[in-house]
């Protein structure tokens, strides 16, 4: 059956990177992939155009989409926009509540070629592949009551630290299934020593694990997971974790790699639908100058490969093409260092469909 892809170039070097997946994409189709592709508006090129940065048209055709590829949303132009609800990033969040896209999966890979960019020492990081998986629409971010008010004759500000079994079930399944197609180690992050939201959360895992008998379970303290990211991360293979532990988590995570314009995400739903996009923003310093990093954006779409379209080996393929081209020291200029050919948004592109058409 064909399937549908939406790509949403969005602003800034949004349009630049997403020009060079789609170009990925086609040669996929090329190859096989049975896909219908379709553009729209995100962010603030949509509030421009239709005075909304989710658009209704681009919401039907997201529903509508097995996987959705976005650049970038955001940029000065819009910032100064007073209505909040209609600021680019709301489309973005918009986009997630609407799909109801519950699990992030935030790989942090370090190329061998790049592990001089990381600000750790080369041997703790070359080779590095951890999948850091957050839940993405729970926990503190959400939960009720919140707020700051007056109580005693001064001002409190709460938030409510809450999981249901349901919500953690849900993320717990997505990280043992993902093990099982990776290294089959999972480590549950928590602070139940602290938190009994969190007490639940391991105990949840735990009654999950016989289920998933290849999959080896441990469970680490969050204080104590920060520090042995930065001590041995490669002792990591899947990373299961609540959303604000994981946000955190995986922004030091991808800080290993030391280079954003390499890393990709996904974020899912419980039927498999998802939205892939880079880790990194917009890039208004650097936009319509073509020399984005197009790679973070390239390797998106083989999560979606992945994830969402069943087409591992073509996932495998687009990973292999880019490994191939920083073989050759092809590097835009964000990754760039002594001894490298630093090439523009575009011929990185072509390098990439080159080394993919070879293989
Ligand atoms: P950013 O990630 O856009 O940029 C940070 C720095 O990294 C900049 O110097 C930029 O030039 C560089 N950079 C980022 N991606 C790159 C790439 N592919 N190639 C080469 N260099 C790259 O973060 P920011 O500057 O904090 O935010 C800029 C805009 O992006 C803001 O409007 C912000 O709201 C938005 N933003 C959007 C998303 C998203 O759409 N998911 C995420 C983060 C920030």
């Amino acid at each position: 059956m064909t399937q549908k892809i939406l790509v949403l170039p969005g602003d800034g070097i949004g349009p630049e990177i997403t020009a060079q997946a789609s170009r990925i994409l086609a040669a996929c189709q090329a190859r096989g992939l049975d896909v219908e592709i379709e553009e729209g508006l995100l962010g603030g090129g949509a509030y421009d155009a239709h005075g909304e940065p989710l658009p209704a048209e681009t919401l039907e055709k997201a529903r509508a989409a097995r996987g959705i590829l976005l650049g970038a949303v955001g940029g000065p132009k819009w910032d100064t926009i007073e209505d909040l609800a209609k600021r680019p990033e709301k489309g973005l969040l918009g986009l997630r509540k609407e799909l109801g896209l519950f699990g992030n999966l935030r790989p942090a890979i370090t190329y061998p070629q790049l592990a001089e960019a990381s600000s750790l020492k080369r041997e703790l990081v070359a080779g590095l592949d951890i999948m850091i998986v957050r839940e993405l629409t729970g926990g503190i971010y959400f939960g009720q009551p919140r707020g700051i008010e007056e109580r005693d004759g001064q001002r409190v500000g709460f938030n409510t630290y809450v999981y249901s079994e349901s919500e953690i079930e849900r993320i717990g399944r997505v990280a043992f299934e993902l093990a099982q197609k990776r290294g089959r180690k999972l480590c549950s992050v928590d602070k139940a020593n602290v938190l009994e939201a969190t007490i639940l959360w391991r105990e949840v895992m735990e009654r999950l694990a016989p289920e998933y008998p290849d999959v080896e379970l441990s469970h680490m303290y969050v204080d104590n997971a920060a520090m042995q990211l930065v001590r041995e991360p490669k002792q990591f293979d899947v990373v299961v974790t609540g959303n604000m532990f994981g946000d955190i988590l995986s922004d030091a995570a991808a800080m290993l790699t030391g280079s954003i314009g390499m890393l990709p995400s996904a974020s899912l739903n419980e039927s498999g639908q998802g939205m892939y996009e880079p880790c990194h923003g917009s890039a208004p310093d650097i936009a319509g100058q073509n020399v984005a990093n197009p790679l973070a954006t390239i390797l998106s779409v083989a999560m979606m490969l992945r994830y969402s379209l069943d087409a591992p080996a073509l996932a495998a393929q687009i990973e292999e093409a880019v490994g191939k081209v920083l073989d050759e020291g092809l590097r835009t200029a964000d990754i760039a260092s002594e001894g490298t050919r630093t090439v523009s948004t575009s011929e990185m592109g072509d390098a990439v469909l080159a080394a993919f058409e070879a293989l």
